[in-house]
């Protein structure tokens, strides 16, 4: 059977009106192949969705809030992403549990508010460079699964980013990555989307989806590099047979 990957291309804190203008338009001359998710800033949202040419195309947000509304200042509902045309949106990724204190506890209520409001959360977990140099890397990882995933539910995807590897030019190893990713599948089951996330780019993104159970990837940014990017989200023969 052949399998598409998920490609998520995270944008973070970057990109500007002229810059999806630009970035999109190159799009609709190529070919896509693989599902791909935008996750562009919020004010872009409507913009990127509005120019989504190709069905294999989608819309991700960054974070959502835990509650469904309210007065919560800056904050943006799950609910409101799902209005204007979202389908999955991040949760934990280690800049938000760094930058913004967000627990474990937290990262599993928005999962379960976002699965709530029909949004696919891809909940984002890792361990750094310390807890892998004592070997705590698999420990770590399967207390984040247990204590962050939504309790019930299987239309979710998992992103297993090593801390140390984001932004950073440094990749986990092939090796790491395929332990880490066989003991999330024996914990989370063959329902759940895997994505390695951590320097991904066009150079090295093949041997990656290589790997058993990996069904894509997370990457940050490649995401923004409009010809890189169009290369792996085109590339044909990155098909996985099984
Ligand atoms: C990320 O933003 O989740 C990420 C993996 O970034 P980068 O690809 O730049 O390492």
């Amino acid at each position: 059977m052949a399998l598409q990957k998920l490609i998520v291309g995270n944008w973070k804190m970057n990109g500007s009106v002229s810059f999806v203008r630009e970035t999109l338009s190159y799009w609709q001359t190529q070919n896509i192949f693989h599902h791909t998710v935008i996750c562009p800033p919020f004010p872009l949202l409507p913009l990127v969705k509005e120019q989504l040419s190709s069905p294999f195309l989608s819309l991700g947000a960054q974070d959502c809030h835990h509650k469904s509304s309210g007065a919560f200042t800056g904050n943006t509902s799950a609910n409101l992403l799902y209005e204007i045309g979202c389908q999955y949106v991040l949760t934990g990724h280690s800049e938000r549990r760094q930058y913004h204190a967000e627990t474990n506890e937290l990262i599993k209520e928005k999962a379960e508010m976002a699965l709530a409001n029909h949004l696919i959360p891809i909940v984002c977990i890792g361990e750094n460079l310390q807890e892998k140099e004592q070997g705590k890397t698999l420990s770590i990882l399967n207390s984040q699964v247990a204590a962050s995933t939504p309790s019930s539910g299987v239309d979710f995807c998992v992103a297993y980013e090593p801390v140390w590897a984001i932004g950073t030019g440094k990749t986990a190893s092939l090796e790491d990555i395929a332990s880490a990713h066989d003991a999330l599948r024996q914990q989370l089951g063959e329902n759940i989307k895997l994505l390695y996330g951590g320097s991904v780019t066009a150079d090295n993104y093949l041997e990656i989806f290589s790997l058993n159970n990996v069904d894509g990837v997370l990457v940050g940014g490649v995401s923004l590099k409009k010809e890189d990017f169009s290369r792996m989200i085109c590339n044909e023969s990155a098909i996985h047979t099984q």
